[in-house]
C-alpha cells in the first residue's frame, strides 16, 4: 500500500464547500501556506444541490434597492425566528459580517438573480428582502469561490487534494498537529498543519448518526441531501473529546418525495419536488394522513405552522390528492430549480407511475397509497362541502377552488425530509473546538455545518443562515489563522 506525506502547511481545511473554500481563500490571502482536501473530486459541497440562498443586512445592493436594513435589524430577526434558540454570540458575530460577505461576492462578479435581494416564502418571511441567491443557485456561489481559489493555487498558496478523505488527527504534545487519511488510489495520507480546520458539513446522510440527534419519532424522515454528508468531522473530533450539541430540535423540509430507487432518500431535489408554498402555487390538492384525515390548511402562510403539523402525523408522511379535472387546470404540483416541470410533464408523469399512483376510485387510491379508505371518502366528501359552501370548517382553508370529484383520481406520498444537520460540535468565539469540559482542543476548529444549524437558526430555518454563516465564519476564521501563524507580522 502507498504511504505519502502530502507536507506540512499553516493551515490544513477538510472539506471545499462554502465552508472550506472560504476559510482556505482567506487564509491565503493572509499570507498562510493552506491545503485544501476534499473526498470528492470537485469543489463546492452542498452547494451543487443547494438554493444557495444567502442572507446579510445593510448591503450595497439592498441600498441599491432602496431597502433600509442593518446588520442588527436581520440578527433581531434571526432571533425572533429562531425563539431565542439561536446561539446569541456566534450567531452575531455571524449576523454583523453576513452584509459584508454578500458585498464582497458581489465585488468577485457574482451573478444576482435580479430578483433579489428578495422575500423568500420557502421558510419564514423576513419582513424585508435581505436574502440573495444567484442565477444558478448554489452553483453561482462556487462560480465566485473556484475563480478566488483558483487565484491562490496559481500564486501557490493553496494546495488543493481531491478524492482526499480525511479519517483521523495527527496529535503532537496535546495539540492537534495534522490530519490522516486515505488517498484517491486507496493508499494512506498524512498531512501536517498548524491548524487543522473541519469544515465537512453535516451528517444528514449517514442514517444512524443522523437518528442519534434527531427526536425520536422522526426516523423515518427522508434524507434529502448529497451523500458526502456524512458526519466525518464530528466523528473524528469526537474521538478527540470533542462536545457536541444534543438540542433534539427538528423541523422537517415539506414537499420531498420518497425515492423508489433508494430506500430512506428523497429523490433529487434538483430533479423534482413537490410545491407547498402559496406563494409559489395555489393548492388545487388535499393533503391527508394515514387516517386519511387533513391534518393543515394546505394554503397557510406559515411553513413552520405546516411542518410542525406533519411533525405530528403518523410516520411523518403525508399524501397528496386530487383528479382529473385539477390535472387538467391547476398549476404542475412537481417543480424543479431548473422549472422545467410543464403540465404535459405531468401527465407524462402520471403515466409513468414512479411517484404518482393513479386510480379509478378513491377508495381503490386510498388501497394503493396505504390510506384509510373511509377516512379518505369522509374527507373529500367534506372538503367537496368546503368548495360548495365556499368555507372551510376544520382548518380555514381559503383557497378551494375546486372540488375533488372526477375520477382518475391521483396521490403521491411525501414525507418530513431532514437536509441540514441541526446538531454539531460546539465551538468558542475563535471556532475552536471544545472538549466536554468547555476547553479548546488545541490545533482544532470547525467551521460551517459541522457545527449544526442550531446554533444560527435554532429549531426552526432562517433565510440563508446555513450557507451565509459558513462562508462569513469561514472567512473570518481564514484571516484569524493567517494572523496568528508563526512569522506572521502586523
Ligand atoms: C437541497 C438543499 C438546499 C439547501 N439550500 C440552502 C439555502 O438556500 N441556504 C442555506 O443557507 N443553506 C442551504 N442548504 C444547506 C447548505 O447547503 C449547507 O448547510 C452548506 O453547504 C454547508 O456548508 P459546509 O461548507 O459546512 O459543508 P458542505 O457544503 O456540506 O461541504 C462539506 C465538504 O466537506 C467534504 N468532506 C466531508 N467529509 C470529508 C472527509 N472526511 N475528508 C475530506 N473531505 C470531506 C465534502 O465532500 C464536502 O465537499 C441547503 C441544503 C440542501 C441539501
Amino acid at each position: 500500500m502507498t504511504f505519502e506525506n502530502i507536507g506540512h502547511f499553516d493551515v490544513v481545511v477538510v472539506g471545499a464547500g462554502p465552508g472550506g473554500l472560504c476559510t482556505a481563500i482567506e487564509a491565503a490571502a493572509g499570507g498562510a501556506k493552506v491545503l485544501l482536501v476534499d473526498k470528492q473530486r470537485e469543489i463546492g459541497g452542498m452547494l451543487h444541490i443547494a438554493n444557495g440562498e444567502f442572507s446579510g443586512g445593510g448591503t450595497r445592493r439592498q441600498a441599491a434597492h432602496g431597502i433600509a436594513d442593518t446588520p442588527e435589524d436581520h440578527f433581531a430577526e434571526v432571533m425572533r425566528l429562531s425563539h431565542g434558540r439561536a446561539d446569541e454570540r456566534l450567531a452575531w458575530q455571524s449576523v454583523r459580517a453576513q452584509g459584508e460577505t454578500v458585498d464582497w461576492l458581489e465585488s468577485h462578479g457574482f451573478e444576482f438573480d435580479p430578483a433579489t435581494p428578495g422575500l423568500v416564502h420557502g421558510h419564514e418571511v423576513y419582513s424585508v428582502p435581505r436574502t440573495y441567491w444567484g442565477v444558478e443557485h448554489g452553483r453561482s456561489v462556487i462560480a465566485v469561490l473556484r475563480r478566488l481559489l483558483g487565484e491562490r493555487v496559481a500564486e501557490g498558496s493553496v494546495t488543493v487534494r481531491f478524492g482526499v478523505r480525511i479519517e483521523g488527527a495527527l496529535v503532537e504534545d496535546g495539540r492537534v498537529a495534522g490530519v490522516s487519511g486515505t488517498g484517491p488510489d486507496g493508499g494512506a495520507m498524512t498531512a501536517r498543519g498548524d491548524a487543522v480546520v473541519l469544515a465537512t458539513g453535516g451528517y444528514d446522510a449517514d442514517l444512524g448518526l443522523r437518528n442519534r440527534f434527531l427526536p425520536p419519532g422522526c426516523e423515518d424522515a427522508l434524507i434529502a441531501c448529497l451523500d458526502h454528508a456524512t458526519g466525518d468531522g464530528l466523528v473524528l473530533a469526537e474521538e478527540l473529546g470533542a462536545d457536541t450539541s444534543g438540542d433534539g430540535h427538528f423541523i422537517p423540509v415539506m414537499g420531498l418525495i420518497p425515492d423508489p430507487g433508494r430506500p430512506g432518500f428523497a429523490v433529487d431535489y434538483r430533479e423534482a419536488f413537490v410545491e407547498v408554498a402559496l406563494a409559489y402555487r395555489i393548492p388545487h390538492e388535499i393533503w391527508v394522513n394515514r387516517d386519511g384525515a387533513r391534518f393543515v390548511a394546505e394554503d397557510t402562510t406559515s411553513p413552520e405552522h405546516r411542518e410542525r403539523a406533519l411533525l405530528r402525523q403518523p410516520g411523518i408522511e403525508m399524501h397528496i390528492i386530487w383528479d382529473r379535472a385539477i390535472a387538467a387546470a391547476a398549476e404542475p404540483l412537481i417543480r424543479n430549480g431548473a422549472g422545467d416541470w410543464t403540465r404535459e410533464r405531468m401527465r407524462d408523469e402520471h403515466a409513468r407511475g414512479r411517484w404518482i399512483v393513479v386510480a379509478d376510485s378513491l377508495e381503490e387510491l386510498a388501497g394503493k397509497l396505504g390510506v384509510d379508505p373511509s377516512g379518505l371518502a369522509e374527507t373529500v366528501r367534506r372538503y367537496n362541502e368546503a368548495v360548495a359552501g365556499g368555507h372551510d370548517p376544520d382548518h380555514g382553508r381559503t383557497a378551494l377552488p375546486m372540488p375533488i370529484s372526477e375520477a382518475p383520481y391521483y396521490g403521491l406520498t411525501s414525507i418530513a425530509a431532514s437536509l441540514l444537520s441541526r446538531d454539531g460540535l460546539r465551538a468558542d468565539g475563535d471556532l475552536a473546538v471544545l472538549d466536554r469540559k468547555g476547553v479548546p482542543i488545541a490545533g482544532l476548529y470547525a467551521v460551517g455545518e459541522v457545527l449544526g444549524n442550531n446554533v444560527f437558526a435554532g429549531d426552526n430555518y432562517v433565510g440563508g443562515m446555513s450557507v451565509t454563516p459558513a462562508m462569513t465564519l469561514g472567512r473570518e476564521l481564514g484571516r484569524a489563522l493567517a494572523a496568528r501563524r508563526e512569522g506572521a507580522h502586523g
